[in-house]
């Protein structure tokens, strides 16, 4: 039979990673994107050794070494009164998983992913939007706004958070947390009087309110987001998140947040939504696949690399030769627990980091009291990516807050 090949409908980091880890078994790859042009919005994006370690694998990893920046730690300090509370060595990260933890622009990254696949002969397809799917006796088909249709062996949907796939095949509604992020890249220059860690990853976490800092490009720029939990959002009014509500969230902020959040892009702003885990990504010959699978809040800095890391196991399997019933099988057997527990880890994050009051201080009493050197609470994610059930690795110990007595004052 003729080899129809995939169609992968969405050229994010999600599809056009997945559309590499394809083309690179032998496969014949479309990519099918609804944009005039394939790229990235916003700003930074954080990649642990779990996502390096697969870049290496793509041989990818030195070209986003030398685009990204390797920071020596991520500090978490308080919001309000800026001290510190924990700290990751990424040195020893790195030593522990094999693999760098690395800050990069977002549009590098998809950059390196668009070039990888063009040089594997990917067909990367522009104003392509895909508006149904439907299985047929051998394989797939998308059908296209202008009436069209395309067929594949098989079709990965790697359309978003607001997936057409995932509304036609599950029919779920997107969650709202309430909460909202605002983005920046800036010239380092600009910021130099701040009070930044020009090579660290700097989260300060609040009452309903978090702000991170990290460098990009070469330390050359700074990157920073500000999320917080909109008051108009939690009374139902459509008009949430504007810049009056920014401001307002960080108002009782500490000196080196209060500095950041006048240099936000005002001009746009990101809604944070995630969707309750389900567990059949897979339709016949139709794969959700990235946010159209499992989109996070994105309190672990794993929705990308969650993504990529679906691309690669889907490929591994059909290195496999069994199949493509066998390899979807096998692809959602293992990556819908995992990602299952990401969504639902990062919301926990996100109520831990955003506690108010005696919640606050027994928060970073535990925090103040981690090992810089303990590894508990990334071996579950940082490790290599599991390729069966089997291979995934227990959660993380679960600290209760009420274990501490909260440290007053702190
Ligand atoms: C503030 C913030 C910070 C984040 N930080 C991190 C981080 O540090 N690390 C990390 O790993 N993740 C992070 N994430 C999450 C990460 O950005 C997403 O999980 C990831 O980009 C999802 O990629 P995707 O390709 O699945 O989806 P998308 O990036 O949404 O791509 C979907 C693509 O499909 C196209 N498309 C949509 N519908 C159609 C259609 N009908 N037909 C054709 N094409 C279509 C779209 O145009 C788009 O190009 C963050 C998210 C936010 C909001």
């Amino acid at each position: 039979m003729r080899n129809r090949g995939v169609i992968v409908v969405g050229g994010g980091i999600g599809g056009l990673s997945a559309a590499l880890a394809l083309a690179r078994q032998g496969l014949r790859v479309r990519v099918l994107e609804r944009a005039r042009e394939f790229g990235e919005v916003g700003a930074g994006i954080q990649i642990a050794p779990n996502c390096t370690r697969l870049l290496h694998e793509y041989g990818l990893l030195t070209e986003a070494t030398a685009l990204g920046v390797l920071p020596d730690s991520i500090i978490m300090r308080d919001a309000l009164d800026g001290s510190e509370l924990t700290r990751l060595d990424l040195a020893g990260l790195r030593r522990r998983y094999g693999f760098p933890y690395m800050v990069i622009h977002r549009s590098d990254l998809h950059g390196i992913f668009l070039r990888g696949c063009a040089q594997e002969g990917v067909e990367l397809l522009t104003s392509q939007l895909v508006t149904s799917y439907e299985n047929t006796p051998a394989g797939a088909r998308v059908v296209l706004a202008d009436g069209s249709s395309q067929d594949a062996d098989v079709v990965i949907a790697a359309d978003g958070l607001h997936s057409v796939a995932r509304q036609q095949l599950i029919g779920d509604a997107t969650v709202n947390s309430a909460y909202v992020a605002y983005r920046a890249a800036l010239p380092i220059d600009q910021v130099l009087g701040n009070g930044i860690a020009r090579t660290d990853v700097v989260v300060y976490i609040g009452p309903r309110c978090h702000f991170v800092q990290y460098p990009l490009r070469g330390g050359e720029m700074l990157n920073q987001v500000a999320v917080f939990q909109s008051p108009r959002a939690r009374d139902g009014r459509e008009d949430w998140g504007t810049p009056d509500e920014l401001d307002a969230a960080f108002g009782a902020a500490c000196e080196n947040v209060r500095k950041g959040i006048p240099l936000m892009w005002r001009d746009r702003w990101w809604r944070m939504y995630d969707r309750d885990p389900v567990t059949s990504w897979v339709h016949g010959r139709v794969a959700l696949l990235g946010d159209a699978a499992h989109p996070p809040l994105q309190y672990m800095a794993q929705g990308a690399i969650m993504a990529i890391e679906d691309g690669w196991v889907l490929g591994q399997h059909v290195a496999r030769g069994a199949g493509w019933d066998a390899a979807l099988a096998a692809y959602q057997a293992v990556r819908a627990e995992h990602c299952r527990r990401v969504v639902l880890t990062a919301r926990k994050w996100g109520d831990l980091w955003h506690l108010d009051g005696a919640k606050r201080l027994q928060r970073n009493a535990i925090l103040c009291a981690r090992d810089t050197h303990d590894y508990s609470f990334t071996d579950w994610i940082y490790g290599p990516t599991a390729l069966t059930p089997d291979q995934e690795p227990p959660l993380y110990p679960d600290i209760p807050l009420d274990s501490v007595q909260p440290t007053v004052g702190a």
